[in-house]
């Protein structure tokens, strides 16, 4: 089994090199992002929640997303891995799925962190937001969650280099070649 973090600021590609991921290692894909949208769609608790947070740009509370990780994990039978896309994004949550997959005598293999500088992160998002009307790829909007992952989610790369588990990719370039250096670097650690 193999569980790999792909991490990064929004619009660095994770949820485009998830997919390529999942094709080439039959993993399941765990996008907390996806998840909360799914939850918002179908009008849950949860969702109604979660959305306040997230149309402001903001993290939804640890407890919430903790807790549903936890409850997906115990979907699967004997899976071959899970891909974590935009989990854990605090130190509180990169805590919690360790305890949680320590009990099961599992654990985190590699934190990837795709790298792009800021300006392309901006645009990509503004491009996606007129693409797809997603309603947080606005400029304003966008502009918090990127100071919200300097503030609160870059803390998470110091717990996975203390584990020695933390490895920087270059984000920027075709999609293929930056899969290739995501590839070269889960294949040194399996
Ligand atoms: P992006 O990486 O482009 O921000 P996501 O789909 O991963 O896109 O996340 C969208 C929003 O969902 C975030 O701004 C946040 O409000 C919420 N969210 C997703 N994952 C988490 C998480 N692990 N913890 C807290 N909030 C989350």
């Amino acid at each position: 089994m193999i569980n790999i973090v792909l991490f990064g600021p929004p619009g660095s590609g994770k949820g485009t090199q998830s997919q390529k991921l999942i094709d080439k290692y039959g993993l399941i894909h765990l996008s907390t992002g996806d998840i909360l949208r799914n939850e918002i769609s179908e009008g849950t608790e949860l969702g109604v929640k979660a959305k306040k947070f997230m149309d402001a740009g903001e993290l939804v509370p640890d407890a919430d997303v903790i807790a549903m990780v936890i409850h997906k994990l115990t979907e699967y039978d004997d899976p071959m891995g899970f891909i974590f896309d935009g989990f854990p994004r605090t130190p509180e949550q990169a805590r919690s799925i360790r305890h949680s997959l320590t009990d099961k005598d599992l654990r985190i293999n590699i934190m990837i962190t795709l790298e792009v500088p800021c300006e392309e992160l901006i645009s990509r998002l503004v491009k996606r937001g007129e693409e797809t009307g997603r309603s947080d790829d606005e400029r304003s909007i966008i502009e918090k969650r990127l100071e919200v992952y300097l503030q609160q989610s870059k803390p998470v790369i110091d717990f996975y280099d203390k584990m020695r588990k933390y490895v920087a990719i270059d984000g920027m370039g075709t999609i293929d070649e930056i899969f290739d250096r995501i590839v070269c670097a889960v294949e040194a650690c399996i």
